[in-house]
């Protein structure tokens, strides 16, 4: 199992969270190699019957670590910066599987793309289309490019994690798709390489799925009636997971609405999982730094803070927190607040949990997407430390930076030197 109580003590696959700690320090993300591997091979198993790839979605987690234990097992990648792409290609993931989303590809990235010939670069505008174009003739080769499309339908998540409605800023417009489609398959620089779509994050009802690939499978088949043939349909990401009563789908049911949708027109099928895939194969690890009561309230101060996890300050995130070490005491109600100079620095508000005293640790579950990946040094905090657990061995994945390293490349102007007045 990927992380379960032993005799009281939380683990991460066979390695004591304590024992990590005690070698480097808290906070810290640690990560399970098993889980991670099991969330992937899950999407792989389900989506055999197809000719699919798996791209997991860099952004999640791009530590190269993670990104690293998902090449080994086959997977491709979905990038949204020439930087995550970089990331993916140091991680051994060829480029014919790297597949490039993002609503503001600068020329610079499109030109590195273009460079790598990647699988395809998902177009998000008219006049991103003209840019790859022009920056492909003048290379001299033709891009691998498709369309993400604007499904317009409603994902039924949080509004700053929906993606596939009119009003959101991603993809191209519906009724302004298939003219744009007609106008790239005129173009010299480009190579129509298939269609996207990528509605939302966090879903738990497969019903949006359903409505977005049942679009999808009509504008194919009316491209192709006009002579324009897509080898590629990328399906993006989406699924959500369980953080503390949720159902989320699973893979096969996902791959049942695929089926049902998409099955017949015998496309290459692209899925683009983050948080279905790095989610709940991470944990961030945090120190009780004081308790403090006031009036009837109380409060555990932790070491950590939402320059490390800002999911619960920005998405009023859940996260289930968990004491490392189990002492089996009545619990109280207490907010669980981190140290950072702003009122939103909250993981958990009236939160029932065991009395964890100063020195203890507890572990904040589900965090191995968008934790990592999202985090800062507001307050001029280090980035804490990523560990990779695999059987009973674990390895720094990433090291804490030091202050020297977060000063590196900062400078005193020219004018400041020199003595005081
Ligand atoms: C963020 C993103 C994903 C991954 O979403 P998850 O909800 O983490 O699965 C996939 N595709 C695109 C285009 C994205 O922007």
């Amino acid at each position: 199992m990927c992380f379960t109580y032993q005799n009281g003590e939380l683990f991460a696959e066979g390695v004591d969270l304590k024992e990590i700690a005690k070698q480097v320090g808290t906070p810290f993300y640690c990560y399970s190699s098993d889980k991670l591997t099991r969330n992937f091979e899950a999407y792989q198993r389900a989506l055999a019957p197809f000719n699919a790839t798996v791209c997991y979605s860099v952004k999640a987690n791009p530590n190269l670590g993670v990104v690293s234990t998902l090449a080994r097992l086959g997977s491709g990648a979905d990038v949204v910066s020439a930087g995550e792409m970089f990331v993916a290609l140091k991680a051994g993931i060829s480029a014919d599987k790297i597949v490039f989303s993002g609503v503001g590809k600068t020329p610079y990235e499109l030109e590195e793309a273009i460079k790598a010939q990647i699988l395809q670069i998902n177009a998000e505008s008219a006049a991103e289309v003209e840019t790859i174009n022009r920056i492909a003739l003048s290379l001299g080769v033709k891009a691998n490019v498709a369309l993400r499309v604007n499904p317009d339908v409603d994902a039924l998540t949080h509004v700053k994690i929906t993606t596939g409605k009119k009003e959101n800023k991603f993809g191209v417009d519906w009724d302004e798709a298939h003219e744009l489609y007609r106008a790239a398959a005129k173009m010299e620089g480009i190579r129509l390489a298939g269609i996207a779509v990528h509605i939302g994050s966090q879903l738990l009802d497969l019903e949006p799925f359903r409505l977005a690939f049942t679009k999808i499978a009509g504008m194919v088949r009316e491209l192709e009636a006009e002579g324009i043939y897509l080898e590629n349909i990328d399906l993006g990401g989406g699924m959500g997971i369980n953080y503390n009563v949720e159902l989320p789908p699973t893979c096969s049911a996902y791959a049942d609405v695929v089926r049902e949708t998409l099955g017949d027109l015998g496309k290459h099928i692209i899925v683009e999982p983050g948080r279905s895939i790095a989610g709940n194969a991470g944990v961030l690890v945090t120190e009780v730094i004081y308790t403090k009561k006031m009036g009837q309230k109380n409060f555990i101060i932790v070491d950590a803070g939402m320059n490390d996890l800002v999911r619960p300050a920005m998405y009023d995130a859940w996260h289930t927190v968990l004491p490392v070490t189990k002492e089996g005491v009545a619990p109280i109600i207490a907010d669980i607040v981190g140290p950072i100079c702003e009122s939103g620095d909250v993981f958990a508000k009236d939160r029932i949990i065991e009395p964890v005293q100063q020195g203890r640790l507890l572990a904040i579950m589900c965090a191995g997407a968008y934790g990592a990946a999202m985090s800062s040094i507001y307050n001029f905090r280090p980035l804490v430390p990523e560990v990779m657990a695999h059987g009973r061995e674990f390895a720094v994945v990433r090291k804490r930076t030091s202050y020297e390293e977060m000063l590196s490349g900062h400078a005193v102007a020219p004018w400041l030197q020199g003595n005081a007045l």
